[in-house]
C-alpha cells in the first residue's frame, strides 16, 4: 500500500449558505442561463453541499464554466422527447445543465406515475445531473416511489472492473428513493457512486492534501493506495475501485448498459465520448405505491421496519443506527447553522471562475 505524500492540507474556510448560493447563482447566470434556470443549478449544488456530499456541490461550477466556454454545456437547453407514450419517455437533454433539463424530465416522470401508476423515464445526452438524490426527492414529495440507474462518461474512464487492473467504467450512481412514512418525516434516500468513494471526493481530498481512506484506489501497477494523486498527477493514471468488491462492479456495469446503452447514450469503453465534456445517461423508474394496496397499511409497515432496523443497540454509543438519507439531513442543519466548509483550493477555483465572467462581489469566507 502506497500512501499519500506528506502536503500540508489546504485551509478550510467556511461560508454562510445564503450568500454561496447568491454567488454561485450568480456565476451560473453569466454563463448565460436565465434566472430561473441558475437558480436552480445554483440550489442543487449548494444542497449537495448542505447534504455532505462536496464532490457534487459548488466546487464544479469552474469546470462547468469552462465547459460552457468549449460548448460542450448548453445554457437554455431543454430536454426534447426522442419517444414518448403515456408512461414511457426517452428525451434527449440536448448538453443543457443536467440540474435544469434533469427536474424538468423528472416532472414528466412524475405526472405520469400519478396519472398511470408507474413511468420509465430515459434521459440521455445531458450535461452532469449532479446528485442523483435530489431527483428520487422530488419524487418522495410527489409521495412517490423511485430507483434510478445513472452512467457517466467524463474523460477516461476512472474505475477499475472486479479482478481487472485499469479503468473502464465511470463511477455510475444508483438511488433508490421512498417517501416518508408520515406526513413531516423524511424520506428514505438511498444515493450512491458504485464505486468505493465518489469521484469528486478524491478530487476534494486531492485539492486538500488529504488521503481517501484505504480500499478506494490503485496505482497505475494495480496496487492499492490512498493518494489520491494517482488520478490527478500520474501518467498512466490509477484508478478507483468499486465498492463492494464484485457487487459493486456489477451495479456499476448494469448503469452503463441500462442508462448508457440501452437510451443510446455515451459509454465509457467510446474513446469519442470523453471529449464531451461530462455526459450523462439516466434511466428512472417511477412508482405509486397506492397501486399495490392499501397506502395506510404501507405507510405503517414502512414505519415499523425503520423503528425496527433503528432499534438495533449500536455497536459505537456515539453512532446510532441511521437510515439512508439521515446522515445527510444531520450534515444539512450543521452546515446551515455553521456555514458551509470549503477548502481553499476549491475556493481560490471558484473565485476566480467568477473573476472571468466579470464578478467581483465575492463573499465573505473565514
Ligand atoms: P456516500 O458513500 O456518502 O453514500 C451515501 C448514501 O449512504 C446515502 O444514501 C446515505 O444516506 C447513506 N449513508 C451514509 N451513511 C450512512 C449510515 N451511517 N447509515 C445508513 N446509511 C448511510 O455517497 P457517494 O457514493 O459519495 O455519492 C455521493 C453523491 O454523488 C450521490 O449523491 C450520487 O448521486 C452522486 N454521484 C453522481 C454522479 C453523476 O454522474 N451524476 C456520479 C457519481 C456519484
Amino acid at each position: 500500500m502506497s500512501a499519500a505524500p506528506a502536503v500540508a492540507e489546504a485551509a478550510t474556510l467556511h461560508v454562510e449558505a445564503g450568500a454561496l448560493a447568491g454567488f454561485v447563482r450568480a456565476i451560473v447566470a453569466a454563463t448565460g442561463c436565465g434566472p430561473e434556470e441558475a437558480e436552480e443549478v445554483a440550489r442543487h449544488l449548494l444542497e449537495a453541499n448542505l447534504q455532505g456530499h462536496d464532490s457534487h456541490g459548488i466546487m464544479l461550477v469552474p469546470r462547468y464554466v469552462q465547459h460552457v466556454r468549449e460548448g460542450k454545456l448548453h445554457p437554455g437547453a431543454a430536454p426534447t422527447p426522442v419517444r414518448q407514450d403515456a408512461s414511457l419517455a426517452l428525451f434527449d437533454g440536448n448538453m443543457g445543465y443536467g440540474q435544469h433539463v434533469g427536474r424538468i424530465a423528472m416532472d414528466w416522470a412524475i405526472g405520469a406515475a400519478r396519472a398511470h401508476g408507474h413511468a420509465v423515464m430515459g434521459l440521455r445526452n445531458v450535461h452532469h445531473i449532479g446528485r442523483v438524490g435530489t431527483y428520487g426527492e422530488q419524487a418522495a414529495a410527489a409521495g412517490l416511489i423511485s430507483v434510478h440507474f445513472v452512467n457517466g462518461v467524463s474523460g477516461p474512464p476512472a474505475v477499475a472492473p472486479f479482478g481487472g487492473s485499469d479503468a473502464r467504467l465511470s463511477t455510475n450512481p444508483v438511488c433508490i428513493t421512498i417517501p416518508p412514512a408520515r406526513e413531516g418525516d423524511a424520506p428514505l434516500v438511498l444515493d450512491f457512486a458504485t464505486s468505493a468513494i465518489a469521484l469528486g471526493k478524491c478530487r476534494v481530498a486531492f485539492n486538500a492534501g488529504r488521503a481517501v481512506p484505504e480500499g478506494a484506489l490503485v496505482d497505475a501497477t494495480g496496487q492499492p493506495t490512498t493518494d489520491p494523486g494517482v488520478l490527478y498527477r500520474d501518467t498512466p493514471r490509477g484508478a478507483l475501485l468499486s465498492f463492494g468488491a464484485h457487487k459493486g462492479y456489477g451495479l456499476a456495469l448494469v448503469c452503463e448498459i441500462l442508462a448508457g446503452a440501452l437510451l443510446g447514450g455515451a459509454t465509457a469503453w467510446r474513446p469519442e465520448m470523453r471529449e464531451r465534456g461530462i455526459v450523462n445517461s439516466w434511466l428512472a423508474f417511477v412508482l405509486d405505491p397506492s397501486r399495490f394496496g392499501d397506502p395506510g397499511a404501507f405507510r405503517a409497515e414502512l414505519a415499523a421496519v425503520i423503528a425496527d432496523v433503528k432499534a438495533s443497540p449500536p455497536a459505537d454509543p456515539d453512532s446510532p443506527v441511521l437510515v439512508a438519507g439521515e446522515k445527510e439531513r444531520i450534515t444539512k442543519a450543521q452546515r446551515l447553522a455553521g456555514g458551509v466548509p470549503v477548502d481553499a483550493t476549491t475556493w481560490g477555483n471558484l473565485v476566480a471562475a467568477a473573476r472571468s465572467l466579470g464578478i467581483n462581489d465575492v463573499p465573505v469566507a473565514r
